[in-house]
């Protein structure tokens, strides 16, 4: 497991530091996206400062992705492994669910093509549906 985060981060250009390979790891196992103050408490008061460098460089080398659910708190989430944050090939729907107001990726829902007007050129798309996920339409 650890030789794999290491190459996967090698591969996506980042030096594996023991720090990154840690906080990887931490995102790795979340089911919803994260906030930084869910990552903050998963990890030392002292490191506060390399963990918000870390997910700046994760996102900067298409690690991560950040989301805006809403909810006014940025939300991140890890990256399929080859990911590049393309707009017309890598980002998916999010999924906001109103009740228990976690964030998941739709990983395989891909955003449908936009079209835009001429001379308007996207570099960012935020899709988030909102509504009721499918543990909370279980109950
Ligand atoms: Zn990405
Ligand atoms: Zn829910
Ligand atoms: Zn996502």
């Amino acid at each position: 497991m650890i030789k794999d985060v290491d190459n996967l981060l090698e591969q996506k250009k980042i030096r594996p530091t023991a720090m990154r390979i840690l906080i990887f790891k931490f995102l790795k196992v979340q089911k919803v996206a994260t906030s930084l103050t869910d990552i903050e408490n998963a990890f030392d008061k002292s490191e506060r400062t390399t963990l918000y460098r870390t997910l700046k460089t994760f996102e900067e080398h298409g690690v991560v992705h950040t989301i805006d659910d809403g909810s006014g708190v940025t939300k991140y989430a890890l990256c399929e492994d080859n990911c590049q944050c393309d707009v017309e090939t890598d980002l998916h729907l999010h999924f906001h669910c109103n009740h228990c107001n976690e964030t998941v990726c739709l990983t395989n829902h891909k955003i449908p093509q936009i079209n835009l007007p001429e001379g308007y050129l996207a570099e960012d798309v935020n899709l988030v549906v909102k509504g009721v996920c499918d543990k909370c339409n279980l109950l």
